[in-house]
């Protein structure tokens, strides 16, 4: 097969990227001529609009979509996962400048994006071009039945063969939300277009940027036209056509619960398979019996990684009653050591801005609740960090160079009810609470009394009170003495509130599939044969 040699050139600035949708293989504004104003967390600063398309430009773009099917559902295995490599080539090549223009967007720290999500976005597309090289597992078993040879009153006993076939679903609706934006619309594009689909993605309307430079990508790996179209806006105008379109046949959504369960009612209510991944609440249950300088060096990052913006974050932290001073005690120190707060350019920087001036008025909502409410809030920052200016009763931070940008310190949250607001709900930033318990019965009550069940981590030395512990806990994913271990072959979804579907490797690729079931019959002898 030949891959395409379309030259790629990328924007080098941010300055120099401007955003448009990206529909049939061509860049287009949108119909409305209207854009959604876009700032940089990290300064406040304009950067490119985003379209603020709506209906009539989802119109188009399923329409392409929907055109393109036929063609890219039959192309060959081969060429489909020559054309996934290429791209997962061309990602690779362009790490750093996607990092850099994620940081910006986004608000994480460089090094935090060029660790472990950019490069994940390029290993997700040579993976499922490996699965689909070695085939999605199909069952397949031969039964004895009945069947009616020849007079309906003498039914004979016979053979039946049984197959399986995974077969491309049809138009998929891709839409995702802003903490990791470029790793979540490749963990859903990648199997979409290796099982043979095409799609209309809608990514979040906050950090956007990398999702249009993908399309450049795209087109330059031999993605041919109308495949993959990309249409930029907001949630309501953009994206709720999407979901309800006719022609879209499967809906893949990461975000929040509220909106998921919405997505979910329109278009479970047209017969649409829909994949939701959603909010999360995560406990961090630590017994005295564990390893404490590992669960504490974990439990910071586990609070604080990207900011707290994970689903898998642990925000609530329940520490058995021996170690549970110790634990504070450590894990205060810990962060005001360790954890530099500022310039996301320094490689030394852990934690940088969180998403938008919106999101952080309501991660300090959150904040000054707690201390309403009469918890012991801390702010954890070096207060002799020369970088920092000044930091709000509130935990708002005012960085040297970067006065415009929307900065929270980590917040620890001791004394709190575990009933508060602050506790239940998902802040989806910076801020950790942390809390006593005497027994397992009580830390695993505590741990499950959440509406969601997305990721949770268990810390013990003793092997058979892990194992069931493990085993008591409704998440999704669980961990022991761990957070974050994750793999892209393993099924990763949430429990409860936080999700319906399984993603990533087999799991991820059936669910842009349709299983047909073929049922042979097996003749002794084929009739007409002698
Ligand atoms: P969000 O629900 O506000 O938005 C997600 C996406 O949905 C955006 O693209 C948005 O424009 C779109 N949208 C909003 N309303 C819509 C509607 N009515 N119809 C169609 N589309 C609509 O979520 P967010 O604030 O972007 O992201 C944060 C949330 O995402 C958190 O709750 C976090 O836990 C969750 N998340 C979950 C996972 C996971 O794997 N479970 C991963 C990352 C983030």
């Amino acid at each position: 097969m030949t891959i395409s040699n379309t030259k790629l050139t990328l924007p080098t600035s941010i300055d120099d990227v401007h955003v448009l949708n990206f529909i049939d293989g061509q860049w287009v504004p949108p119909s409305t001529g209207a854009y959604l104003k876009n700032v940089s967390p990290l300064t406040g600063k304009s950067i490119s609009p985003l379209p603020d398309s709506d209906s009539a430009d989802v119109d188009m773009a399923v329409s392409a979509a929907k055109g393109a099917f036929p063609k890219w559902s039959t192309t060959s295995v081969d060429e489909r996962a020559g054309i996934l490599l290429k791209i997962s080539e061309l990602i690779k090549e362009n790490i750093p400048l996607l990092s850099e223009f994620e940081s910006i967007d986004q608000g994480k720290p460089v090094r935090l994006a060029m660790m472990h999500e950019i490069p994940s976005c390029a290993y997700l597309f040579a993976q499922f071009a490996e699965i689909i090289t070695r085939g999605i597992a199909e069952t397949s078993q031969t039964m004895p039945f009945i069947h009616t040879p020849a007079s309906i009153m003498k039914p004979e006993p016979c053979k039946v063969e049984f197959t399986t076939q995974h077969v491309p679903a049809g138009v998929a609706a891709i839409i995702t939300p802003w903490n990791v934006p470029l790793q979540m619309v490749c963990i859903k594009l990648a199997p979409c277009l290796a099982a043979g689909n095409t799609c209309v993605i809608k990514p979040t309307e906050l950090s956007s940027i990398n999702a249009y430079l993908l399309t450049h990508i795209l087109k330059a790996a031999g993605v041919p036209d109308g495949v993959v179209n990309v249409v930029f806006g907001s949630g309501p105008r953009a994206g709720e056509p999407l979901v309800k379109h006719r022609d879209v046949r499967l809906v893949s959504f990461t975000g929040g619960t509220k909106t998921g369960f919405r997505i979910g009612s329109l278009a479970g209510g047209m017969g649409k398979r829909v994949g939701l991944e959603l909010g999360g609440k995560n406990p961090n249950l630590v017994f005295d019996d564990c390893d404490i300088d590992h669960a504490v060096a974990t439990g910071i990052r586990s609070a604080f990684h990207n900011q707290g913006e994970i689903c898998l974050c642990a925000s609530r932290h329940y520490v058995q009653r021996g170690i549970y001073d110790k634990y504070v005690e450590m894990f205060r120190e810990g962060v005001q050591a360790q954890l530099k707060v500022g310039d996301p350019k320094a490689p030394d920087t852990y934690f940088s801005a969180v998403v938008s001036q919106n999101h952080m008025d309501k991660i300090t909502r959150y904040i000054r609740l707690a201390q309403e409410e009469g918890a012991t809030v801390e702010f954890l920052v070096k207060r002799d960090d020369p970088k920092i200016k000044h930091i709000s009763s509130d935990g708002r931070l005012t960085i040297e160079g970067f006065e415009g940008g929307f900065f929270v310190a980590p917040t620890l949250i001791t004394n709190i009810s575990h009933k508060s607001r602050v506790m239940q709900e998902e802040i989806f930033g910076p801020v950790v609470c942390v809390l006593p318990f005497d027994d397992e019965d009580e830390g695993v009550a505590l741990a499950n009394d959440t509406e969601y069940g997305l990721g949770a981590s268990v810390w013990s030395l003793d092997k058979e009170k892990l194992d069931r512990v493990m085993g008591r806990i409704n998440a999704g994913t669980v961990w022991g003495n761990a957070w974050f271990a994750l793999s892209f072959s393993m099924p990763f979804g949430g429990m409860k509130n936080s999700g319906n579907v399984r993603e990533f490797g087999n799991w991820g690729i059936e669910f842009f599939t349709e299983t047909k079931t073929l049922s042979k019959h097996v003749y002794a002898q084929q009739p007409g044969s002698s």
